[in-house]
């Protein structure tokens, strides 16, 4: 058996997926024509509570031109230090944006308004012009860790006080929104750009939407093309998405349940020092072993992960992880001395 905990973006299309994508309906999106990307774009504005939504090929993409739509060249962003905006695309912001990042020390990746507020600059010809906030919703780096709607609100008023713009990085929002029980609905109110991912959780094969106003929209969908990610014909992808906003977040919960599981297999194994708290589908814990060494034995055993740190490794739940596995990681577990 292979059980593959190395990320969520490994899930491979189910036959009901396939077959919404093999019947889709699709045009030349870049004229606008493609009716599935017009209704994944819709469909998901309407449940953030935005206008409008842009279908990309990542979120890297997705997130990179949300950053270039909020900001101006000379500007500077603010984002916790663990922030996949910063840390895993590629620099992006410099290059892409011209914009430099002032990163935070927030707790497992969570940053406050209390936070924020020192870092913000004073208007003066020797600072970069502070102009956007960056939230994490769920903390990849965070192992998971979730803000809760009511975490959000005084960040929000911040930024507004302050005339900076907000942008959500939610690639694991559904994530975050099964863990606090707060509403999508809710969300848009909050933030100027909100990034969402089909292809982790959510299983499907490609894609995250940017949303957005209409006229933020407008401008993005320019900057998609400058970027390269005008697509024509997609509407075979975002049918994958719209099937996965209808059948794959319910069960999201069950990830969640099996990661409950596993932490506390884990926490009994004498080959792991400390298992950080678990809140969502991500698992980090440190071994008392080199990473490398556990991850061999686990690889023996079928079971794949990825190592964060010399000393930590990182599980992942997602769709394809089932029952029987879950069972068989943790015999193996218990296995170990
Ligand atoms: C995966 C991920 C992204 C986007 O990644 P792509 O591989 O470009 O789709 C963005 N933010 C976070 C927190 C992620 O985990």
């Amino acid at each position: 058996m292979i059980v593959d905990l190395r990320s969520d973006t490994v899930t491979k299309p189910t036959p009901g997926m396939m077959e919404a994508m093999m019947n889709a309906k699709v045009g030349d999106d870049v004229f606008g024509e493609d009716p599935t990307i017009n209704e994944l774009e819709q469909k998901a504005a309407a449940i953030f509570g935005k206008e409008a939504g842009l279908f990309c090929p990542s979120g890297t993409m997705t997130n990179q031109i949300g950053i270039k739509c909020f900001t101006q060249p000379l500007d500077e962003l603010i984002a916790d230090q663990t922030a996949h905006v910063y840390r895993y695309e590629g620099g992006g912001i410099a290059f892409n944006s011209s914009v430099s990042a002032r990163l935070l020390n927030g707790e497992r990746g969570i940053i406050t308004a209390e936070m924020i507020e020192p870092e913000i600059n004073a208007v003066n010809d020797h600072y970069p012009r502070t102009s956007l906030v960056v939230l994490e919703n769920t903390s990849n780096r965070g192992g998971g860790s979730c803000y809760t709607l009511e975490n959000i609100k005084p960040i929000a008023a911040l930024c507004k006080a302050k005339g900076l713009k907000l942008h959500l990085d939610g690639a694991r929002i559904f994530n975050a929104l099964t863990k606090t029980g707060d509403k999508a609905s809710d969300y848009g109110q909050y933030f100027d750009g909100i990034s969402i991912c089909l292809s982790k959780g959510l299983g499907a094969p490609v894609g995250s939407v940017l949303l957005s106003s209409k006229e933020t929209i407008k401008y993005a969908r320019r900057v998609r093309k400058v970027f390269g990610g005008g697509m024509r014909q997609a509407g075979f992808l975002a049918a994958a998405g719209i099937y996965a906003l209808d059948h794959h977040v319910e069960r999201l919960k069950i990830d969640h349940t099996h990661a409950q599981i596993l932490a506390e297999a884990l926490r009994n194994c004498p080959a792991v020092s400390n298992v950080l708290p678990v809140e969502t589908n991500l698992i980090l814990f440190d071994t008392v072993e080199p990473a490398t060494v556990v991850l061999e034995k686990l690889a023996a055993h079928g079971i794949r992960a990825l190592s964060t740190h010399p000393h930590r490794i990182r599980f992942v739940l997602h769709l394809d992880v089932h029952p029987d596995m879950v069972e068989h990681v943790v015999g193996v577990l218990k296995s170990f001395k």
